[in-house]
């Protein structure tokens, strides 16, 4: 096996002996039989044109096996053997319904053999590495491409199951199954589609949106109690709204409280799901810490989808699966003609009987969807002309087990308060039980949902900037992500083709970027490793002089330069005005936004010059919008002080 798709991976290079994961070897190379087929049916569907009207339930069944073989979903090696024979079933009938006279490539008639021994010996020559000999930014950006089509798989199996569907973003799939093994792509080719899939993921995440919004409700700032109370449990794990709903209506009146766990958390925000008043609260935090939170707790747990680890002996008989997630062993509860019976999970948390007393615990608050801040958009873009709001923080992405997480509690909990976070995914587990407090009665910490909902964060981000008339680039807004898997990919490379610059992307960056694949990127969108909180804060607040220089050094070497200075503050813009012969100089505190530019000016009337701290000015007058974008733009360095103002 030879496995790199998550962070988690051996050495930050490959699981080649087992997953770190969980998932052994046979699980691997089954998952690289799967993805061969689909990648053949994905040739077939170009090359004969097939289009959606004809394709039947084929899209459906390609998202749901690209699902399976996302990391933490299916480590159940029978189960995985019969999707890869099922993908071959349906290729074979796609070749003899539709049929197509052309070339075809080999991997069209690739045909897995039935003893499983016999076909982990053929599917271990068809994984990432079947061809040692590929150029590594070829295979790196295929890998890049996969692992999108991953993730874009699962938030299309989720909207498939609330019964949305697009064109653009199933013609997709195919599309780039078919570009993975077209050998004729280069780099550019490559890269280009990598954005294209971006924009076709962002379809995907827009009928996602509509999918849950117009089922459940627009989520709507909520409360959530992390107590947990007497009486049975049922703790509901994973990303599917709809497994939790479909449990939530067959516990009614029952007398079982329903837990969320991981990232079911924003379900507490939508109308639809917590009108039930069943549903108690939110148990734990994020996925990595099921093992010692399932441990030795008398209550059942359902997980609905990935995040699954494996279980602990303890728990083996009160953790169910549903939907795409299985592990060997363990009950897993399907579905007939959309409805799943959950009785076997209902009458094991009344045969426990739950938790003896009542565990006290803080609320937290969820909901803050688009709808909910776009709502009160008018209060935000207040907040942020008077300056009471100086920067938005969208730190938010997976979680996991390995060191160095703790830079995303660190950096949450060093943003200035004049600061407000924006957060979605399970990363938020590093901090959300913090308390952030509020700006003019706006929470400093918005949690707009899961991962999935980063479609809220994007929605926010351009209404943001079609407001202030700017580029989302122009904008107070950083994002700080945290991967972990493969949404968190399909997620980037969307961000990405909204050409949205300057990420900070942690805790380590993926094994699958090749070094060339990775200075693209930071030439093209400035993508950056994390550093430490401060490094990372003063860069993106433009808080320093400079690597070398601190305020106090600036003043110190501007007195020695001969100019008079003061303290200087107006409309909540701060800094240091300097004078010299008859020019007056505004040195801002912590860089210049676009929004302070007037306020400065309407401030020191006869202003002629003005810098940040870098030890750099220049005339207002040569000032033009691209100054301004360039000064936003511009982070800590090396700077010298020159007396340029003559
Ligand atoms: Fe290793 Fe991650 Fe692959 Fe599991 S999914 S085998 S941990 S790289």
């Amino acid at each position: 096996m030879f496995c790199r798709q998550c962070e988690q991976t051996v050495g930050g290079k490959a699981c080649t002996v087992a997953g770190v994961c969980g998932k052994d070897e046979n699980a691997a190379i089954l998952q690289d039989v799967i993805l061969h087929l689909l990648k053949g049916i994905g040739v077939y569907v170009e090359r004969a044109g097939i289009s959606m009207a004809k394709r039947g339930g084929l899209d459906r069944f390609v998202a749901k096996a690209l699902f399976s073989t996302l990391t933490n979903v299916n480590f159940d090696t029978d189960r995985l053997k019969s999707i890869a024979f099922d993908a071959y079933a349906i290729r074979e009938k796609l070749k003899s319904d539709i049929k197509f006279d052309g070339e075809l490539p080999e991997i069209v008639h690739w045909i897995p053999k039935e003893d499983l021994k016999d076909l982990i010996e053929q599917g271990r020559l068809v994984g990432i590495m079947q061809d040692p000999e590929l150029n590594e930014d070829i295979r790196s950006l295929r890998e890049i491409l996969l692992y999108g089509l991953k993730g874009m798989a699962a938030y299309a199996d989720h909207a498939f199951i609330l019964g949305k569907e697009d064109e653009e973003v199933s013609n997709f799939f195919y599309k780039g199954l078919a570009s993975i093994v077209d050998d004729s792509l280069g780099i550019d080719d490559l890269l280009n589609l990598n954005m294209e899939f971006g924009k076709a993921n962002l379809k995907c995440l827009e009928i996602l949106d509509a999918a849950h919004t117009q089922h459940f409700g627009n989520p709507a700032p909520t409360k959530v109690s992390l107590t947990v109370k007497q009486g049975p449990a049922i703790i509901v794990s994973g990303h599917d709204l709809l497994d939790l709903e479909q449990l939530l209506e067959q516990t009614e009146g029952k007398g079982i409280n329903i837990y969320t766990h991981g990232e079911m958390l924003p379900a507490h925000g939508y109308p639809g799901l917590n009108k039930y008043p069943h549903l108690a609260g939110h148990f734990g935090g994020a996925w990595q810490e099921q093992q010692k939170e399932f441990d030795n707790i008398p209550a059942v747990i359902l997980m609905t989808t990935n995040c699954i680890q494996k279980p602990r002996d303890s728990y083996m008989d009160r953790i169910f699966t549903t939907g795409l997630v299985e592990w060997p062993g363990i009950t897993h509860i399907t579905a007939l003609d959309g409805k799943k019976d959950f009785s076997a999970v209902i009458d094991k948390a009344i045969e426990l009987g739950g938790f003896d007393k009542e565990k006290k615990d803080k609320d937290i608050l969820v909901g803050f969807a688009h709808n909910a801040v776009l709502g009160v958009a008018d209060k935000v873009i207040s907040a942020v002309k008077t300056g009471k709001i100086k920067h938005f923080f969208l730190i938010g992405g997976c979680d996991g087990a390995k060191p160095g997480r703790n830079y995303y509690t660190d950096l949450a909990q060093k943003v200035p308060q004049d600061c407000v976070i924006l957060t979605l995914g399970c990363g938020k587990f590093r901090f959300n039980k913090l308390e952030f407090g509020d700006i003019d009665g706006i929470p400093r910490l918005l949690d707009c949902g899961q991962c999935n909902d980063a479609y809220s964060a994007i929605k926010i981000a351009t209404a943001l900037a079609g407001a202030f008339d700017c580029d989302v680039n122009e904008l107070p807004l950083s994002f700080i992500l945290s991967w972990y898997e493969q949404k968190a990919v399909c997620i980037l490379l969307t961000l990405l083709s909204l050409g949205i610059k300057d990420i900070k992307l942690g805790p380590s960056l993926p094994a699958f970027v090749s070094p060339n694949v990775l200075n693209v990127l930071v030439d093209k969108f400035g993508i950056k490793p994390i550093s430490t909180p401060e490094n990372d804060l003063n860069a993106i607040l433009h808080r320093k002089g400079g690597a070398s220089m601190s305020k106090e050094d600036f003043i110190a070497k501007i007195v020695d330069l001969g100019y008079e200075w003061a303290e200087y503050e107006h409309e909540g813009v701060s800094g240091i005005a300097i004078r010299k012969d008859e020019n007056k100089i505004f040195i801002s505190d912590e860089g210049i936004e676009t929004q302070d530019w007037e306020k400065i000016k309407k401030g020191i009337p006869d202003l002629t010059y003005m810098s940040r701290i870098v030890g750099y000015y220049s005339r207002i007058n040569n000032w033009n919008k691209s100054k301004l974008g360039e000064l936003k733009d511009r982070h800590t360095g090396d700077y010298v002080v020159k007396d340029s103002c003559k």
